[in-house]
């Protein structure tokens, strides 16, 4: 920002009069650098990488050279910082290179994290110390400068570099577009940011479920139920483009859970439940994860649950299990820890097959969401970044922002067809299903944690509020990244069905 006319007493001059430019290049150099991000800071998170690594039952795991990398790159931090001081100690400058600090930690603070995230698992979702760091180290690329101006500054001051100016299908099946399409006209009338924050505590989630009624009407809960119990006898195909829409509007719902996995099982089971969840008179919600208690989206609002005991899939009602809310990233996802009782609900589905084909369905439908969340952020950014100004001209006409924004549309893109082959790889009762649904996971994943980072970081510090609406997709689309296996854990299955070795010997 810059005032004019201002006029300041003498004795508060800084510099000598006409450079105010010089000064205020030191004092950012200083914040960029020295004294805004102490090695302390990077030292003592890795340390806690470090410790939370060692806590897992089992070990790091396939995390283990990322943790190993983070505390290398915590202790490169420390060195390049001593060599910096030793300059200033000298008497030299340090200029245009505390753009390389800032580049560096800011980096690092966001794979300390992430790789944190990674570890937890499924609890990743959950509010504390990793998540809550995590996106706070979000906004690290974008203060103190951006990131893109700091390899601007780079490039040009410390390489010399000239100034310059700023100058990517597999078909859907006609049903299955069909009824996307016509999810599509439902929520385009209906839903959006306002709608996605009746789902956030303090709404009002009778608004959604509104909605949800409405999808109901126009079939999308029965996509894959078959037509003798009231379906629309779809396979998995019409998932991806039914389930990338749903992910598009963020209606705060378990699609991925009800119309890929719950509503298919009631109906093979002929229970009298079907009806209901078919009509969204009541949500149902479903997770295939283990454990004492499991955390289970949506648990903390739906009716049913279909949960995970041993090698079976049972069916029980909210008054069997006493669901505990828990806080997660995304606030509509009301997230619940549950503890399934094994002796008590319906038996609806048994046996490591079964439950591989129905956890592959789970893996698909969130995938498909992801890639609706992903369109919806790039949209939103770039319409963004054609409107914002700086320095005369769109922050779009960037080259820094057109690359970044081309490289989360690269990746995006790789994704869906990747999704669509293991939709079809799952109908087709193909023997690679399972590493095609893996694959498909691993890229709409990893895509979505780019679009949003991509997307918060072209933003700028609006992209870090809470009141612009991208944090309620990026919220969702880190929430879904983690949610029926987190990348690297299917990164793991595809290198198992690969025939690769682990670390310990084992395929
Ligand atoms: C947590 C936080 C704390 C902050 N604290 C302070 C503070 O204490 N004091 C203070 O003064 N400010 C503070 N800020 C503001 C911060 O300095 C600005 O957000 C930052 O400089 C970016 O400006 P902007 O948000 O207007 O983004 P914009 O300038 O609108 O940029 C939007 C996008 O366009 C890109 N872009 C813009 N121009 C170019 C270009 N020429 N070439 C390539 N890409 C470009 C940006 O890199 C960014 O990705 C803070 C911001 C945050 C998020």
């Amino acid at each position: 920002m810059f005032l004019d006319e201002v006029l300041v007493p003498e004795d508060a001059v800084l510099g000598g009069v006409g450079q105010g430019w010089s000064v205020a290049m030191a004092t950012a150099g200083s914040e960029r650098g020295l004294t805004l991000r102490s090695p302390g800071r990077f030292l003592h998170t890795a340390e806690r990488l470090l410790a939370l690594a060692r806590s897992r039952p089992d070990g790091p795991g396939p995390l283990r050279e990322r943790v190993a990398q983070c505390w290398i790159e915590a202790q490169a931090y420390q060195l390049f910082t001593l060599a910096q001081v030793t300059e200033l100690v000298e008497g030299r400058p340090v200029g245009a290179e505390s753009s390389l600090n800032k580049l560096f930690w800011s980096e690092l603070d966001i794979r300390l994290h992430q790789t944190a995230l990674d570890l937890l698992g499924p609890e990743a979702e959950t509010e504390g110390p990793w998540s809550k760091g995590f996106q706070f180290a979000l906004s690290g690329p974008v203060y103190a400068g951006t990131n893109e101006i700091q390899r601007t500054v780079v490039a040009e001051r410390l390489l010399g570099l000239p100034r310059g100016t700023a100058a990517m299908r597999f078909a859907v099946a006609e049903e299955g577009a069909a009824l996307a399409a016509a999810a599509s006209g439902v929520l385009a009338r209906v839903a959006g940011p306002e709608l996605i924050r009746e789902g956030w505590p303090g709404g009002r989630p009778e608004l959604v479920d509104a909605v949800w009624r409405r999808l109901a009407a126009v079939g999308a809960t029965a996509a894959l139920v078959p037509e003798r119990a009231g379906g629309l006898g779809l396979d998995e195909n019409a998932l991806t483009p039914l389930l990338t829409e749903l992910g598009r509007y963020g209606l705060p719902v378990p699609a991925a859970e009800t119309v890929a996995v719950g509503a298919p099982l009631l109906a093979a089971a002929g229970s009298p439940w079907l009806e209901p969840v078919l009509t969204g008179e009541i949500m149902l919600t479903v997770s295939q994860n283990l454990g004492g208690e499991a955390l289970v989206p949506f648990a903390a609002r739906a009716g049913l649950l279909v949960l995970r005991t041993g090698d079976q899939l049972r069916l029980y009602t909210r008054d069997e299990v006493a669901p505990e809310p828990v806080a997660s990233v995304d606030g509509s996802r009301a997230l619940a820890r549950v503890t399934a009782p094994p002796g008590a609900g319906l038996l609806l589905a048994q046996g490591p097959a079964a439950l591989a084909t129905l956890r592959r369905r789970g893996v698909l439908g969130t995938a498909a969401l992801l890639l609706g969340l992903c369109e919806r952020m790039l949209e939103l950014t770039v319409g963004y970044v054609k409107e914002r100004r700086q320095f005369g001209a769109p922050v779009g006409s960037f080259q820094a922002v057109k690359h970044a924004l081309a490289d989360a549309l690269l990746a995006l893109r790789f994704a869906g067809p990747a999704v669509l082959a293991a939709g079809w790889a799952q109908s087709a009762g193909e023997p690679d299903a399972a590493l095609r649904t893996s694959m498909a996971k691993v890229l709409a994943s990893d895509a979505a944690r780019l679009v949003a980072r991509t997307a918060i970081q072209c933003h700028g510090a609006i992209g870090c509020t809470t009141e612009y609406e991208l944090h309620l997709y990026a919220k969702r689309a880190w929430a879904l990244a983690a949610a029926w296996g987190g990348p690297d854990h299917h990164r793991e299955l595809v290198a198992g069905e690969l025939g690769l070795k682990s670390a310990g010997g084992r395929t």
